[in-house]
């Protein structure tokens, strides 16, 4: 084989095992490759909406809504190569964003990962936090939450060789990575006497996922809506447990006090479920991860 060639065939070897590495289905993690994104509903923009709120006051003067979103979540929320965000939770938030009077080109989105929330939030650094947001009495203290809008459930990702791990009760001596600031992390080490794990502790979704591909941990625990979706793009190599042992109310976070932006975004979410819109986007996005759709929550107003 003469040089130029030898050098061709290095270049497609070497494009070809780039491809494989990245792993998933057809070799891309970082898309939510399974939506088909003409199936997905357009929201129609509300005009001259009037809502006794600071934060959406400032936003139409600032002719932008900055939402804090997931970037590492599969079928939930994907920011892919080129800076676009699509999942679940995105259509969640666009929907919610349309009736505000944004139009999809009129938000901006940022990631949030999960310890920074409530910083975000308080700080103004964001208007609206939709990224499988939990809502509890604890992060109540200081954000405001409409919804919720869907209901996960914590659980465990293990490796597809992996049968010892059958629920949470048999994580004792096991070593389990989470979140930063999440509830299931907090659920474990709260709870250390019952469930007996060494946990260690990750700010992203996706460092913690390698760990557990690569054997350092022998378990993942997060929502099984979120872990669903990365045991779907590598079905070869994870599976979540499928017990799931608390409840995950996802809410949209804003700040504390603000009523009127509470309100006016659970009947944005109210009338997108009564619309069809969400049931629509539940089963082009996350339904895609393997879940069947379910009724959602009922909305607390509080
Ligand atoms: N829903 C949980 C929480 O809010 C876990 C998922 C997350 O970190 O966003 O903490």
């Amino acid at each position: 084989m003469n040089l130029r060639k030898t050098a061709a065939v290095t270049a497609v070897v070497l494009s070809l095992a780039a491809t494989a590495a990245c792993g998933g289905k057809s070799g891309s993690a970082g898309d939510n490759e399974d939506t088909d994104e003409s199936k997905l509903p357009t929201y129609k923009v509300a005009k001259d909406v009037d809502v006794d709120s600071p934060t959406l006051k400032a936003a139409q003067k600032r002719g932008k809504l900055i939402i804090g979103a997931k970037s590492d979540q599969p079928y939930l929320g994907i920011k892919d190569a080129d800076g676009k965000y699509t999942g679940f939770d995105i259509e969640i938030a666009k929907m919610v964003a349309a009736d505000l009077g944004f139009s999809e080109k009129q938000i901006q989105f940022k990631t949030i990962d999960s310890s920074i929330r409530e910083t975000a939030i308080s700080k103004g650094q964001v208007d609206l936090m939709v990224g499988t947001y939990t809502i509890n009495d604890e992060r109540k203290k200081q954000v405001s939450f409409a919804g919720p809008y869907y209901m996960a459930g914590q659980d465990l990702l293990v490796r597809q060789d992996d049968d010892s791990i059958k629920g949470p009760d048999s994580i004792k001596g096991k070593k389990v990575c989470s979140i930063q600031g999440s509830t299931p992390l907090q659920n474990l080490k709260d709870n250390k006497a019952k469930y007996g794990a060494t946990t260690s502790e990750f700010g992203k979704y996706s460092d913690c996922v390698k760990q557990v591909i690569d054997g350092q941990v022998d378990a993942m625990t997060t929502d099984d809506a979120i872990l669903k979706g990365y045991a779907a793009q590598r079905p070869k190599k994870l599976k979540v447990v499928g017990k799931t042992f608390s409840e995950e109310p996802y809410g949209i976070g804003m700040k504390k006090n603000d009523k009127a932006l509470r309100d006016a975004v659970s009947d944005a979410i109210e009338a997108h479920q009564k619309n069809g819109d969400y049931k629509k986007v539940y089963e082009e996005t996350l339904g895609k991860s393997g879940s069947d759709y379910t009724k959602p929550p009922a909305l607390e107003r509080y």
